[in-house]
């Protein structure tokens, strides 16, 4: 399946118009018929680095890898909005008149904490693993909460940065529900770090994304939401 691009832009954002970050094709995703490919290469990779793959405690070490590869590698040419499903109609409260104002609005703020998720360093190949603080002002639609637990794992299952992960997560909202405004707080630990600074094993990596209308009283709204890492 191909990436579906969206345009909707959420009333009030004057930001320029960002690229999309591309998905790989549909051709490219490591699907079934490719299990045989990848455990011939992680035979050659372990021959490679000086071991025998045809000794006994290698010998299934091939089709675990792929199997584990194949999982982390499944969201490769799938738009992770289809894990937002359908939107649901934003009905805001309209029983007083301060309601209609967009000042009232603007606190309106949904947050979903505490998202575990696990994903791929692009650069090195192993884990990155923490959790996920999304939050957003609605406009016209919100996203069902545990959709949005699910978008965030459909859009971590592919090798890429952190700081992706979170523009990823930010911009499939911004497509999908059209809000006022979005934050995207990851916070996690690398193995790449923990592996080459050992010192530094628990390091936390900590980006924030943030998309539409981010200056006050949204942005209040947001951190106030989402609160403490
Ligand atoms: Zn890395």
């Amino acid at each position: 399946m191909t990436a579906t691009p969206r345009s909707r832009t959420p009333a009030g954002t004057s930001e320029p118009k960002r690229e999309p970050i591309p998905f790989a094709a549909a051709s490219e995703a490591p699907g079934p018929r490719n299990r045989e490919r990848i455990m011939a290469a992680v035979r050659e990779l372990l021959t490679a680095l000086g071991e025998d793959p045809t000794r006994s405690g290698l010998l299934r070490t091939p089709e675990r890898v792929a199997d584990l590869l194949q999982d982390s590698f499944a969201g490769i040419g799938r738009d992770p909005a289809i894990a937002l499903g359908t939107p649901i109609p934003y009905e805001q409260d309209r029983s007083a008149s301060e309601d209609h104002q967009p000042a009232r609005r603007a606190r309106d703020a949904v947050a979903v904490r505490n998202i575990a998720f696990q994903s791929l360093c692009e650069h090195h190949l192993v884990p990155f693993t923490g959790h996920v603080d999304v939050a957003y002002v609605p406009a016209r639609f919100l996203g069902g909460l545990g959709r949005i637990a699910a978008l965030v794992r459909e859009a971590a299952r592919r090798p890429q940065l952190q700081e992706h992960l979170g523009a990823r997560v930010a911009d499939t909202l911004i497509a999908v529900l059209a809000p006022e405004s979005v934050l995207v707080r990851i916070t996690a630990y690398h193995a790449c770090v923990a592996y080459t600074e050992p010192g530094a094993s628990r390091a936390e990596v900590v980006t924030v994304v943030t998309r539409g209308v981010v200056d006050d009283p949204h942005a209040r709204a947001l951190w106030a939401s989402i609160g403490p890492t």
